[in-house]
């Protein structure tokens, strides 16, 4: 016997054995040998206990878990990969959808329709030759689906805004168990479509998605890589190229320390670098004169600007994408002046002894303060985003380093508005911080209305 978490009523494992016969895919359930690898997130961090694994093998799958799901009164819950990997997932069946992986692509009409396991690294080289690109982030292993259903913010936000905003139509199978596109042909659907653009995995499991993809016949990026000792001059560039850049031109500033471990290279373990990374969507030569300022910060030790392919754009950040135990939160910032920049390297800078892997602050506002179309993900015009990342190597080191989170979001409050997009918010958070009251409540009521068993399962649910 295990828990029947939605109804309290105990589960009889039986039952599991009869979703299992029902699949063409495959049923892990606690017990048997391959169990913690299957239930193991990326972020190897999260230690989740969902109630059994499902590896769908097509859409079908997903709609026979749900009904299976909804028959015994379970909670069910999407995870393609988990990056945003939340512990709130314990106890529902978790649907893997890694074999969704279809990929079709309509250069002409611009739109692109990808699987649920489809990851955004896979999308950008099926574009490679076609002059476009999707609103891919800064890696390239999160999935297309579990982006744009946290509003997803991309190298290209500034120009088009979010991916949720990109996104025409979804295919989801629904709380009735019916496998259906979404596409906002009649009010009920158009605010279901609305949640799904940004509002999280709260209202359906989501099997298939049609996304807007953009002109891109020359895409100039990179990053330069600078000592510690320019991080002063570095952020006062970065200000400087941000102050009037035009929407094409993406720049982030960061700090980076390099653990000193055995994974790291010798010469950079336990190094300390500034870094600026940038992308343009127009000529290498008009790139390179808006972004002279930043070659004049310091000696330049690394420097990878080049034009990119569309497949070439999500690698830039040189993140890491083999599973890890990491923590990331983010906030958005109202101003980051001189005094903002000097108050980040003092908590976060090197000699600050900050336990943070990387400290970031992305140059947003542009086109993400526009609404493209109706969406949860909404707009924002804040024109920075401030986001901290750490690796945790072992337990012992998971207190310190949300308490360096925690202070380094403390430090720099004066400049905050406290919100986040969705996809940066902190270990588990709510939709609550994400977005404003009216936007909660809106959700919410799709979810009464789409959902009023609560048989779906977010990472980020509507309601606490
Ligand atoms: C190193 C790193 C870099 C990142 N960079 C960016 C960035 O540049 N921009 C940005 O916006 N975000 C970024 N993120 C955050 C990332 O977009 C989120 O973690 C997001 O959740 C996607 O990750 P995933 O595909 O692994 O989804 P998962 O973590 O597997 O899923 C996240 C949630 O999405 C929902 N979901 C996913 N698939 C489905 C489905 N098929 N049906 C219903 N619900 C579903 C579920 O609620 C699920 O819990 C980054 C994260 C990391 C760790």
């Amino acid at each position: 016997m295990t828990t029947d978490l939605a109804a309290g009523a105990p589960l009889d494992t039986s039952a599991l054995d009869e979703l299992r016969a029902a699949l063409t895919g495959t049923l892990v359930a606690p017990g048997d040998p391959a169990w913690d690898a299957a239930r193991l997130p990326w972020n190897v961090l999260v230690d989740q206990r969902p109630l059994a694994v499902v590896q769908a093998a097509d859409a079908h799958d997903v709609a026979v878990t749900v009904r299976w799901a909804a028959a015994h009164h379970v909670p069910v819950t999407a995870q393609p990969n988990g990056h945003g990997a939340s512990r709130l997932l314990d106890g529902a069946v978790l649907v893997r959808t890694t074999a969704l992986d279809d990929i079709w692509v309509d250069a002409d009409a611009r739109v692109a329709r990808v699987g649920a396991g489809v990851r955004w690294g896979d999308l950008q080289v099926a574009l490679d030759g076609t002059g476009l690109t999707g609103l891919v982030g800064s890696n390239p292993d999160v999935t297309v689906v579990g982006y744009c259903l946290g509003g997803g913010l991309s190298w290209f936000s500034r120009a088009h805004g979010t991916g949720a905003g990109s996104v025409r139509a979804v295919e989801v199978v629904d709380a009735t168990g019916t496998h259906r596109w979404v596409r906002g042909d009649d009010p009920a659907d158009a605010d279901l479509l609305w949640a799904l653009r940004g509002g999280g995995g709260d209202f359906a499991l989501v099997t298939a998605v049609e996304l807007d993809l953009f002109p891109a016949p020359q895409v100039y990026g990179g990053l330069l890589a600078f000592p510690a000792e320019a991080a002063p001059a570095v952020l006062r560039a970065f200000r400087q190229i941000t102050r009037d850049a035009p929407e094409a031109l993406t720049t982030w500033a960061a700090v980076l320390h390099l653990p000193d471990a055995p994974v790291v290279p010798e010469p950079m373990r336990g190094l300390s670098l500034a870094l600026l990374l940038a992308t343009y969507l127009g000529d290498p030569g008009e790139a390179e004169r808006l972004l002279a300022p930043a070659r004049a910060a310091g000696p330049v030790l690394r420097d990878t600007f080049r034009p990119l392919a569309p497949g070439e754009v999500g690698l830039l950040a040189e993140e890491p994408v083999d599973p890890s135990p990491a923590v990331l939160a983010g906030t958005r910032l109202h101003t980051f002046d001189e005094a903002a920049a000097a108050r980040l390297l003092e908590v976060a800078g090197a000699g600050s002894g900050t336990p943070l892997m990387q400290v970031q602050v992305r140059h947003v506002g542009g086109a993400l303060a526009r609404e493209r179309v109706p969406s949860a993900a909404g707009t924002a015009d804040e024109p920075y985003l401030l986001s901290g990342l750490a690796i945790v190597p072992v337990p012992e080191a998971y207190g310190p380093v949300t308490g360096a989170l925690d202070g380094l979001f403390a430090a720099m409050d004066p400049w905050s508005t406290g919100t986040a997009p969705l996809t940066f918010l902190d270990r588990d958070e709510t939709v609550a911080r994400a977005y404003p009251p009216a936007t909660v409540d809106r959700l919410r009521a799709v979810k009464a209305a789409v959902d009023p068993a609560g048989l779906f399962r977010s990472n980020r649910p509507v309601n606490p």
